[in-house]
């Protein structure tokens, strides 16, 4: 067992979080470099993407990033050529977490097959295939930490939100499935499945007065949750304290989940 000071620390160790311009990863993307973590992050938007790592400089955080779109293989594989020689071919944590609504909360019977592959590939085979390209570095690492970006979706059914909800779903089979195949590698992975966030994912709730209320009725603390609130759990999840927990799906969503009524 390892002391205590060491169990609350990941200084000097490396990340890749994916989607962190901005909301939830955004979070993580600092929470985590604010534990001594050297963070190197990707997003779609070249703008947006600069200005967050500005910032990030500004507060004197190890924070790099270049452009990726998860969706595209070859992308993919060029990211992790870069993880590669960045980090000298070893990972401690990658946090799959860029992903989407897709064309929004629509009938499944109005989803076109163009649709339906872009969410997929967006929110469920880039967690895939960046984590099984990640595997030999996080293997090296000898202290590996993959976290999933679930949702309640992914355990709860929603109108409207079919295809989103099978994506986090699968998400979180594929964290215990991973889970149980890479802990002789010393690898531990997780899911963190949140609730209604106020990022630009919750604006299309919020959209929706009825959709809204119905919605925040469900809440026992009658709130939406803030980025941070998801980062510190991952941030939790990714440290020596949590060495013993791999394989779990952990709600950060207010009693959302808890609540029958
Ligand atoms: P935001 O839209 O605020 O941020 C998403 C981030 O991911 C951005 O940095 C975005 O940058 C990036 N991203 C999106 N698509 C891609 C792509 N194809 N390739 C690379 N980067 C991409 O969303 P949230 O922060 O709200 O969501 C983050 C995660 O949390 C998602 O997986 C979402 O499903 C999950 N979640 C969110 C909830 C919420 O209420 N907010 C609730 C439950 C789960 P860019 O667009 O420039 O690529």
């Amino acid at each position: 067992m390892v002391d205590r000071e060491e169990r609350w620390s990941m200084q000097g160790a490396t990340a890749l979080v994916t989607g962190g311009s901005k909301g939830i990863g955004r979070a993580i993307v600092e929470e985590l470099a604010r534990f001594g973590v050297a963070v190197h992050t990707c997003s779609r938007n070249e703008e947006e993407l600069n200005t967050m790592l500005n910032q990030c400089k500004l507060m004197n955080l190890r924070v790099t990033g270049s452009i990726c779109d998860v969706s595209n293989r070859s992308q993919r594989e060029e990211l992790m050529d870069k993880i590669r020689t960045i980090f000298n071919g070893k990972l401690d944590i990658l946090v799959n977490n860029a992903g989407g609504i897709g064309p929004g909360w629509i009938p499944v019977t109005q989803y076109t097959s163009e649709e339906y592959s872009n969410l997929m590939a967006t929110n469920f085979d880039s967690c895939f295939h960046l984590t099984q390209l990640a595997h030999p570095f996080l293997k090296a690492s000898g202290r590996g930490s993959v976290v999933f970006i679930s949702s309640i979706a992914g355990s709860q059914g929603f109108p409207g939100s079919v295809v989103y909800s099978s994506t986090k779903g699968a998400m979180n089979q594929l964290a215990r499935a991973l889970a149980c195949e890479w802990a002789g590698d010393m690898i531990r992975v997780n899911c963190v499945a949140p609730g209604v966030v106020n990022t630009i994912i919750a604006e299309s709730v919020t959209q929706n007065e009825d959709f809204h209320k119905q919605i925040m009725s469900r809440i026992p603390l009658r709130r939406f949750g803030e980025p941070k609130e998801v980062a510190s759990m991952v941030a939790f999840l990714c440290l020596p304290a949590a060495a013993f927990i791999t394989g779990a799906v952990i709600n950060v969503d207010g009693g959302h989940t808890a609540n029958l009524s």
